[in-house]
């Protein structure tokens, strides 16, 4: 299975319902990858408003 990513929070997961927000707009076209895992301390989690650590796509489309 391929993994996809949330268009809604940029969540990265396998499933076709993102596990974060629960939305049901998965993606399999995106680009980067940003991995969390300090969210408190990550410029990129801030800037993305990421607030729990995971995998995140840098671009969804
Ligand atoms: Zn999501």
């Amino acid at each position: 299975m391929t993994e996809k990513a949330c268009r809604e929070c940029h969540r990265i997961s396998r499933g076709s319902t993102c596990p974060k927000c629960g939305a049901v707009t998965m993606s399999d076209d995106f680009t980067g990858l940003a991995i969390i895992f300090d969210q408190e301390k990550s410029i990129i989690a801030n800037a993305m408003k990421v607030k729990e650590k995971g995998r995140y796509a840098l671009r969804v489309r």
